[in-house]
């Protein structure tokens, strides 16, 4: 492997002055069946290749994200408290936030907020530390109200599944916010309840409307470039069909607006946009 395990991209501005960086957190090698879940190998197989235990090689992707003088980061890794077997399993290596960010030279003392796309352990694993207390310290924690109750509720598919004693950790600590559909953290930050995935996944939409360039971190809604197409449902999406419309109306916005698109698993270089193909579907525009 050439890439090293943690790295940072140059930052992007987006309208309002929102500065974007993407902080690689380690590698992550979901199963290709489930990732691809209803699409049929041919089809996948075009756009990248498993390896010999039938795993796709992605990235565990945080962003940094800075605005009016606060610093954001999206998404938490699997943490360090994930056992050697799943880890194997997962193929994944790295995965702590703090010790990525420190090796770009960024401080988690210095983080304002931390966005949950969602409570799977890929996302919400990095919300505390080897001892269970709040990895970032002074960061108020957001994820959206669905997602932590149903991290809670008696689903037996999410049983198990979500990050409820890294979610709880954070509760008692006094830094959790629980938002609610639509919110703007800071100007040009807003968090956006999708469900789809899970009940409560959110998305990140960045740059302030007519001040300039804007960009979405889509969370799981889509994990890579590979799965622009909207009906491509993962065996992971709790309510596919909330999935494929949302992604459905998402996408097509995203690409008459030329959004950029921030990817949590694209192992590729980014941000990208998405274009329009003349078949009505969408595809990454090269
Ligand atoms: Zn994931």
């Amino acid at each position: 492997m050439t890439e090293p395990l943690h790295e940072i991209g140059e930052p992007r501005t987006y309208g309002g002055n929102v500065t974007v960086r993407v902080v690689r957190a380690g590698w992550f090698r979901p199963d290709a069946g489930g990732f691809f879940g209803v699409v049929p190998r041919p089809l996948w197989s075009r756009l990248t290749e498993a390896d010999e235990r039938g795993r796709l090689l992605c990235r565990l992707n945080l962003l940094l994200v800075e605005a009016g003088g606060r610093r954001i980061v999206v998404e938490t890794g699997t943490g360090v408290r994930m056992e050697a077997k799943d880890r194997d399993i997962k193929g994944v290596e790295g995965g702590d936030p703090a010790e990525a960010l420190r090796a770009v030279g960024e401080d988690p003392g210095s983080v304002d907020f931390v966005v949950l796309s969602h409570l799977h352990y890929d996302h919400a694993g990095g919300m505390v530390d080897a001892d269970g207390r709040p990895l970032f310290p002074n960061a108020r924690y957001v994820v959206q109200r669905d997602e932590a109750e149903a991290a809670h509720g008696d689903e037996l598919r999410v049983q198990g599944i979500m990050e409820v004693e890294q979610l709880d950790a954070v509760r008692a600590a006094g830094q959790l916010a629980e938002v609610d559909g639509e919110v703007e953290l800071v100007e040009g930050v807003r968090v956006l309840r999708t469900g789809g995935h899970t009940r409560g996944s959110q998305a990140v939409l960045i740059g302030s409307e007519g001040r300039g360039e804007r960009a979405i971190f889509w969370g799981d809604l889509i994990p890579t470039r590979w799965q622009i197409p909207v009906r491509w449902t993962s065996a992971y999406d709790d309510y596919p069909v909330e999935a494929i419309e949302m992604r459905d109306r998402l996408v097509r916005q995203a690409a008459a607006e030329g959004w950029w698109c921030y990817f949590t698993h694209d192992p590729g270089d980014l941000p990208i946009r998405i274009e329009a193909t003349d078949r009505r579907g969408f595809r990454a525009a090269e």
